[in-house]
């Protein structure tokens, strides 16, 4: 998968380079770019920014230097990436969207800074490019680069070869629309505490079984609105009873 970023704090995007997705890029299987906006500027102070029309506090991002970056990342007659533009008035970032732009070949993430971009860019790129509006949640971050950190590694994680063993995020929280319940490692006993004895027994059915029991628990505990997406049969209704 092909990874850009427009970003006025490139630097801010240098974790993308560690770990788990670090090695996805070096191993090829993420083609990363990250790209200083303000290369597309062509005054003497490299000015990104404007006050607004109608007034109002705070400056917002020109249009003008992502119009050029996008023709010159993107070229009108070429192939075109998915944008994704981190904003809280977006679409909230989830593991299903997750799964859906981890199917993508080219992504491209436009980092906001100040009170935002002109809002003509999203218009201007939805004419020829798909364009998501994503938010991370229900609080306002100084800037994109946070967010797309989090987009990223979410759906990077998503990708043939980035993961050891695929199962791990067959069976994370949300893969089946539930949190995934408690895990444990060694020792047996920790501080007095010890591992439940079903995950012991070597019966597969039954810490499966188990397994389902507390992420049901936990999901009717913690969040209970996720579960009305989740198909349950007799036996999760029973537990959801107890
Ligand atoms: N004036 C904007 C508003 O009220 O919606 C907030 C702008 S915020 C200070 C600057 C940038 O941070 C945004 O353009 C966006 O890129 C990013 N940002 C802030 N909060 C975010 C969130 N919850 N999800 C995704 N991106 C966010």
């Amino acid at each position: 998968m092909k990874i850009d970023v427009l970003s006025i704090f490139p630097g801010y995007l240098a974790p993308l380079r560690e770990s788990l997705i670090g090695k996805a890029v070096d191993r090829g299987v993420i083609e990363l770019g990250v790209h200083d906006l303000r290369r597309w500027t062509y005054d003497v102070h490299r000015t990104v920014d404007d006050s607004p029309y109608g007034g109002g506090p705070g400056m917002l991002m020109r249009a003008e230097p992502w119009g050029l970056a996008l023709d010159e990342l993107a070229p009108v007659d070429g192939p075109q990436p998915r944008l994704v533009v981190p904003t809280p008035a977006g679409r909230p970032f989830t593991q299903a969207l997750a799964n859906e732009l981890a199917a993508e070949p080219w992504l491209l993430f436009a980092c906001g800074r100040y009170e935002g971009i002109d809002a003509r860019v999203v218009e201007y790129a939805a004419d020829r490019m798909v364009v998501d509006e994503v938010s991370l949640g229900d609080y306002v971050l100084a800037g994109g680069e946070v967010a797309v950190l989090v987009m990223v590694e979410a759906i990077g994680r998503l990708l043939p070869g980035v993961l050891g063993n695929v199962a791990s995020h067959e069976q994370d929280s949300f893969s089946d629309g539930l949190l995934e319940g408690p895990a444990y490692t060694r020792p047996e006993v920790w501080r007095g505490r010890p591992v439940p004895d079903v995950l012991l027994s070597g019966h597969h059915a039954a810490i499966a079984r188990w397994r389902r029991d507390e992420a049901l628990r936990r999901t009717a505990a913690r969040r209970p609105d996720l579960l009305s997406a989740v198909t349950l049969d007799t036996t999760d209704r029973k537990v959801l009873a107890e």
